[in-house]
């Protein structure tokens, strides 16, 4: 088994990530979004080591990351107007945009489609070990396939200890999920993953933004898309009142069990002298909690009852999808 080292993103750490992404190995590293698992997007080998790695399904594309706005257009065909304008607004920044390909990079980044997913990361440990690895960077997030996304670098370890040689600690997230993908190949984007970056920012800069929903029996135009993800390892309920997640509770401590409530802080009152994760007020503060309280949950709880925020508007559609798919409810969002 290799040691795996938890390093900042600077001096030898930095040549030490290049060597080992020129050598085809997988190094992970923080962003703003939550830590990725960085391989040589040209490098068939590298990319199917990181579907190896985590276990997933090879009909899952990957998100390529590039240290500044000029590394994209040599790996695309083309973009339209918005696109354009949208990059100047958001980049670099928890945005992914999916354009048409050039083919540059391995086939095995984008699974099949004629698209490539490109995202320009702002984190400051991001930056550094683009730059200093200098090559375009296929990067899922760190955890295992359906696993909770991780926000620290300790979360990676806990998954790929042994398993990858390094891992660039830039500290906890602070934006928490996933960037927002927007397919950017037709004559409006359209969001395929809600995020940090917002329809209503988008729209503002593009003059008007849709979100993708799949049709039954269609393949997702993003595929990550699953049903049930993000999920934490122990038993989990879904309410959307504070009466059924008490109850929930009740018959767990029942049984002997340990249950957790996860709950934005209006709802904090309804469950005093119980085990609550708090969530927090804003969508951006739940957006920064929420997978670090999924992990402590899995490690603390014997049944997690997640209790739906009341709040909408803004990053909430991102907050809501994923912690409905960790719940393993459909999203209406
Ligand atoms: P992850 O970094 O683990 O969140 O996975 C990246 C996600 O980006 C995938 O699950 C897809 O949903 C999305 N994605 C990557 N490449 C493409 C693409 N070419 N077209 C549409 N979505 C994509
Ligand atoms: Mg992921």
């Amino acid at each position: 088994m290799m040691q795996t080292r938890i390093l900042r993103a600077e001096g030898e750490a930095l040549h030490l990530a290049k060597e080992y992404l020129e050598r085809g190995e997988v190094v992970a590293f923080h962003t703003e979004t939550v830590y990725g698992l960085g391989a040589d997007a040209r490098s068939d080998d590298a990319v199917r080591r990181v579907f190896a790695l985590k276990g997933r399904p090879s009909d899952n594309p990957l998100i390529v990351h590039v240290h500044a706005e000029y590394d994209i257009s040599p790996l695309i065909d083309g973009e339209p107007p918005y696109a354009a304008a949208l990059r100047r607004a958001f980049l670099p920044g928890p945005l992914t945009m999916v354009y048409p390909s050039k083919g540059k990079v391995s086939k095995y980044v984008s699974c099949g489609l004629e698209t490539l997913a490109i995202r320009v990361p702002s984190s400051p440990t991001a930056q550094a070990f683009l730059r200093a690895v200098d090559l375009p960077v296929a990067a899922p997030s760190a955890n295992l396939s359906k696993h909770v996304s991780p926000v620290t670098a300790g979360h990676v370890y806990d998954d790929f200890a042994g398993e990858i040689p390094l891992i660039l600690d830039g500290g906890a997230c602070t934006g928490g999920i996933e960037s927002t993908v927007l397919d950017c190949t037709g004559d409006v984007p359209r969001i395929l993953r809600q995020g940090l970056v917002t329809r209503e920012m988008i729209a503002d800069v593009a003059g008007d933004c849709g979100v993708y929903r799949p049709q039954r029996g269609e393949r997702p135009k993003s595929p990550g898309m699953a049903y049930r993800h993000y999920s934490p390892s122990c038993r989990t309920a879904y309410c959307r009142t504070a009466e059924e997640a008490e109850t929930l509770c009740r018959e767990e401590e029942g049984r002997g069990g340990t249950p957790y409530i996860l709950c934005a802080s209006a709802d904090l009152p309804a469950f005093s002298g119980r085990n609550v994760l708090d969530l927090g007020g804003t969508g951006e503060e739940m957006a920064k909690n929420l997978y670090a309280h999924l992990r402590t949950a899995e490690r603390e709880a014997t049944l997690l009852v997640g209790l739906e925020p009341r709040e909408r508007g803004g990053v909430m559609a991102g907050v809501l999808n994923r912690m409905r798919r960790a719940f393993g409810v459909e999203d209406e969002t």
